[in-house]
C-alpha cells in the first residue's frame, strides 16, 4: 500500500481497493487529477523559489524542494508500505545527508485542511524519519489564497500518529479483502475515475441513489422501510409511499409521486410528461430567433475563460448554417471581451438567451454590473434568459440518473465531436493553453463549447417538439 491508496481510502474504501486491485482498463482518465498535478507543481515551485528537483539525488545535493520520491519501508509488524511525498522541503537539522533534513508538504485546493492532508503528512513522516535518519516534528499544508502562496504547519503529536496508524491498518485489511460496497454518498463519485465501472454495478443492483433526488439519507430512510431497491420503489403508489416519507412534511406525497415516477421511468426507459405552462410559452418566445449561450469556467479561480453564442434565426435552419461565435476572456483584457459579449447580445435585443444551468445568467448579470448598467437595464437583460435545465425538470421525468447537459443530450442522441469530453477536460485544456500558448488547446475548447451549445439546442428542440405533440 502507498500514499495514493491512503488518499483514496479517506474518500472511498472501494476506490482504494480498485486503485490497488481493479482492472486498469475500467478506469477512465480523470482531468481533475491532471489539473491537480499542474496546480500542485506551480505552487510548490513558488514555495521553494523555483528550486525544485526530482528524486533521491536531489536530497543528496540538498536542494530546497524535492518531488517524485518513492520510499519503501516497514510500517508495522511486517506490513510493507511505500510513501510518495508530494513535496519534501529542506530545513535546518541533521540527517544522513548532512547538516539539513527534509519535512513533508502537501498541496491543498480550497480553504479547508482535511484529514486527507493530515493523514498523508503523518504517513510520510513515519517512513521518512527512518529513511533520512532524522526526527520529523512537523509538515506543511501549502495552498494559494488571493494569488498568494500560503502555508500551514501541522505538528505530528502522538494522537495523530496513532490515528493514522489505525487508518493504515484498516487500509491494509481492506486491500487484502474483497471489493468494498459502492459508497453511500454518491456525490463523491462525480469526479472519480472508477465512476463508469461503479455506475454499471449500481444500475444492475437497483441502487436507490441512482434515482434523481435520492441521496444517501433518503436512501437509508427508504431501506429502513424495506424499500431496498428501485424495483420495489417503482411498485409503490403515491399514497403508500407518502405515508412512509413523513420527514418531508407537507411535501411527502409530492416527493413520493416524483420518486415513484422517476424509478418507473429509470426502469422502463420511458420518459414521463408533466404539464408545464412555461414550456408552452417557449415556442412563442423563440419563434423569431434566439441565442444559445454557454460558458467555460475555472471554478477555483472564479474565472469564466470562454463565452460561446449560437445564433438561431429559426428552428428549421440547418445545423451547418448556424453561426457560432466565441469570446475569450483573458484576464488582462476582460473589458474587451465584455464589450464583445454585450455587442452580440444587443445586436438582437429582443432575442431570448437559452442556456443550461444557472451559471450563464449569473455571469452576464455580473458583467452588466461591472459595466455599470442601471438596475432597469440589468433587469431587462436578465429577463431574456431562459434556463432549459429548470424547464426540462419541470416538464419531464426522464429515464436518467441525472439531468446534466451531457446526460440529457446524450440520451436524445447528441454526440460531441471530441470523445470523452467534459467541463473539467475543457479546463484542463485551458490550463495547458496558458502554459504552452499552443493554439491547438484553444481550438479544442472552442469545439467543445460549440458542441455544448448544439447539445442545448437539441434539448430545446425536444421540449418544443413534444410540447406540440401533447397539445
Ligand atoms: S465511483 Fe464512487 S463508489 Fe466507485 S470507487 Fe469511485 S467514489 Fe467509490
Amino acid at each position: 500500500m502507498n500514499s495514493l491508496h491512503l488518499k483514496s481510502f479517506t474518500r472511498c474504501k472501494r476506490k482504494a481497493w480498485l486503485d490497488f486491485k481493479g482492472k486498469k482498463s475500467y478506469e477512465v482518465w480523470s482531468p481533475h487529477k491532471a489539473i491537480d498535478k499542474i496546480n500542485q507543481f506551480q505552487i510548490f515551485s513558488e514555495f521553494c523559489n523555483g528550486e525544485i528537483y526530482t528524486g533521491l539525488k536531489a536530497c543528496e545535493n540538498g536542494y530546497q524542494g524535492v518531488i517524485g520520491l518513492k520510499i519503501k519501508g516497514n510500517l508495522y509488524q511486517n506490513i510493507n508500505a511505500e510513501i510518495r511525498p508530494q513535496l519534501l522541503v529542506k530545513t535546518k537539522g541533521k540527517s544522513k545527508w548532512g547538516q539539513y533534513k527534509y519535512l513533508p508538504a502537501v498541496y491543498k485546493l480550497g480553504r479547508k485542511t482535511t484529514k486527507e492532508h493530515l493523514f498523508d503528512l503523518a504517513f510520510c513522516s513515519m517512513l521518512l524519519e527512518s529513511f533520512q535518519e532524522s526526527k520529523i516534528e512537523k509538515g506543511f499544508v501549502i495552498s494559494t489564497f488571493d494569488k498568494k502562496v500560503k502555508f500551514e504547519e501541522i505538528y505530528f503529536n502522538k494522537k495523530l500518529r496513532r490515528k493514522v496508524l489505525n487508518v493504515l491498518l484498516n487500509l491494509h485489511e481492506c486491500l487484502e479483502g474483497s471489493i468494498p460496497e459502492i459508497t453511500k454518498d454518491r456525490k463523491k463519485c462525480t469526479i472519480c475515475s472508477w465512476q463508469k465501472f461503479c455506475d454499471k454495478e449500481a444500475k444492475e443492483n437497483g441502487y436507490l441513489t441512482d434515482i434523481d433526488g435520492i441521496g444517501s439519507k433518503t436512501a437509508s430512510l427508504l431501506k429502513a422501510k424495506e424499500i431496498t431497491n428501485t424495483q420495489i420503489l417503482a411498485s409503490y403508489n403515491e399514497k403508500q409511499l407518502g405515508e412512509k416519507l413523513s420527514k418531508f412534511n407537507d411535501q411527502k406525497y409530492e416527493k413520493a409521486s416524483i420518486f415513484i415516477k422517476q424509478a418507473q421511468a429509470y426502469i422502463s426507459g420511458e420518459p414521463y410528461f408533466i404539464y408545464n405552462k412555461s414550456t408552452e410559452d417557449l415556442l412563442e418566445k423563440i419563434c423569431s430567433g434566439f441565442y444559445i449561450f454557454d460558458i467555460e469556467s475555472n471554478p477555483d479561480e472564479k474565472h469564466d475563460f470562454l463565452y460561446g453564442f449560437l445564433k438561431v434565426n429559426n428552428l428549421s435552419i440547418k445545423k451547418e448554417d448556424l453561426i457560432y461565435e466565441s469570446t475569450l476572456n483573458l484576464k488582462n483584457n476582460k473589458e474587451e471581451s465584455y464589450r464583445q459579449i454585450i455587442e452580440i447580445l444587443f445586436s438582437h435585443k429582443e432575442w431570448p438567451v437559452l442556456h443550461y444551468g444557472e451559471t450563464e445568467k449569473i455571469s452576464i448579470i455580473n458583467i452588466a454590473k461591472e459595466l455599470n448598467f442601471s438596475f432597469e437595464e440589468i433587469d431587462s437583460l436578465a429577463s431574456r434568459f431562459i434556463d432549459l435545465h429548470i424547464l426540462i425538470r419541470k416538464s419531464w421525468i426522464l429515464p436518467l440518473k441525472n439531468y446534466s447537459l451531457k446526460t440529457v443530450s446524450n440520451w436524445l442522441g447528441f454526440e460531441w465531436v471530441q470523445k470523452n469530453v467534459s467541463g473539467s477536460k475543457a479546463l484542463y485544456w485551458w490550463i495547458q493553453y496558458q502554459i504552452t500558448e499552443n493554439e491547438i488547446f484553444l481550438k479544442k475548447i472552442i469545439q467543445y463549447n460549440k458542441d455544448d451549445c448544439l447539445a442545448t439546442l437539441k434539448i430545446a428542440e425536444y421540449l418544443i417538439k413534444n410540447q406540440l405533440k401533447k397539445n
